[in-house]
């Protein structure tokens, strides 16, 4: 597990839970979005509507399933949760629809990954709030249309592109949530301190946001693993000096590059002069699947500059070698 990834460990899912947001004022960033989102959800209050269909894109561990909580909260209704996996058959679906209440929030994430059939139920159920279903087999077989209270889809997805076309168009907000400057992620490190009740003087929130890769899930991670190093080595407070010193030894660089990272550019300067080199390639001589190097290890590394994506293969950028601090072969 990289202390630097995205997506959420297992262990974490109740330490998330209680670090949650819960009213969009205290959501911190996405001002865009919750620009947006705040007048949507006043409009549909004053008119005592459902709130439209939501779609909220963007890399593992911005807020996306946080921010569909607050959707709820802020609307006064329930929530309810589920993954575009876990419905595999129209019975599944249409059991969660018609168990929800006028103006629930249905958060589906990972929405790219229904099944095609089940988008099929989906799509009258968010148009006209109804569903078809058909009951029994063959000649008897026949389709009954079934009323659902008014609801709002909240779909949450990493892969916009992998949303087809037909479900996409039925939500009436598209959001797209971007990864978090320096500041923000300070002042949701700070916030986190506060809910887990630990002192942080604040260059230490600084340090821990800018290695953070933009992502509140791992300044939050950073932040419990450095309040672990602050207990048994120190006296409980997260000082500058003792969030540095850990963040060393945790092997997070100023840039919140692990050892893959160093491993895959150092790889790549020193077998093929920095490239480029194909993905292929580059997978085989690091040892990884290519799938994962592209979805997983590459995209921050193209974030930052540090990589460059050419039609003959993946450079490592001028940017790169300065930050490994190796002198660049002519
Ligand atoms: P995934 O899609 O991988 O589940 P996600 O985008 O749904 O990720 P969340 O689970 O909502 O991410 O957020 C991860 C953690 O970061 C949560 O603990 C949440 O409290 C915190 N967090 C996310 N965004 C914010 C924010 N804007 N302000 C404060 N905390 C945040």
């Amino acid at each position: 597990d990289r202390i630097v990834s995205g997506e959420a460990d297992s262990l974490e899912v109740s330490f998330e839970q209680s670090l949650r947001p819960l009213r969009l004022k205290e959501y911190i960033g996405q001002d865009k979005v919750k620009d947006n989102l705040e007048v949507f959800i006043e409009a549909a209050k004053f008119r005592e509507e459902a709130l439209d269909h939501v779609l909220l894109y963007g890399p593992p561990g911005l807020g996306k399933t946080t921010l569909a909580t607050i959707i709820a909260n802020e609307m006064g209704v329930n929530i309810r949760t589920t993954a575009g996996p876990a419905i595999e058959r129209p019975g599944d679906l249409a059991a969660i629809l018609t168990a929800l209440e006028p103006g629930d929030v249905l958060f589906i994430d990972e929405i790219h990954r229904l099944p095609r059939s089940i988008e099929e139920v989906l799509y009258p159920a968010m148009e006209d709030y109804c569903l078809d279903i058909v009951i029994g087999k063959g000649p008897s077989a026949r389709s009954v249309r079934l009323d659902l209270p008014p609801f709002t889809l909240v779909g949450a997805t990493t892969r916009a592109g992998s949303v087809s076309a037909p479900l996409r168009d039925r939500f009436g907000v598209l959001s797209r949530l971007e990864y978090y400057n320096e500041n923000q992620l300070t002042n949701i490190v700070v916030r986190t301190a506060q809910v887990l009740n630990v002192d942080i003087e604040d260059g230490a929130a600084l340090e821990i946001a800018r290695r953070s890769r933009g992502t509140p899930r791992i300044a939050n991670r950073l932040l419990r693993r450095v309040r672990d190093f602050a207990q048994v080595k120190g006296n409980g407070s997260i000082t500058d000096k003792l969030a540095h010193d850990s963040l060393e030894l945790l092997q997070v660089d100023r840039l919140g590059l692990d050892h893959i990272d160093h491993k895959l550019l150092i790889g790549m300067i020193h077998k093929f002069r920095g490239g480029p080199v194909g993905l292929e390639t580059i997978a085989a001589t690091i040892g990884e699947e290519a799938h994962t190097i592209e979805d997983v290890y590459e995209p921050y590394l193209l974030q930052i500059g540090f990589l460059q994506r050419t039609p003959r293969g993946r450079i490592v950028t001028d940017l790169g070698y300065e930050h490994l601090n190796i002198e660049k072969e002519m």
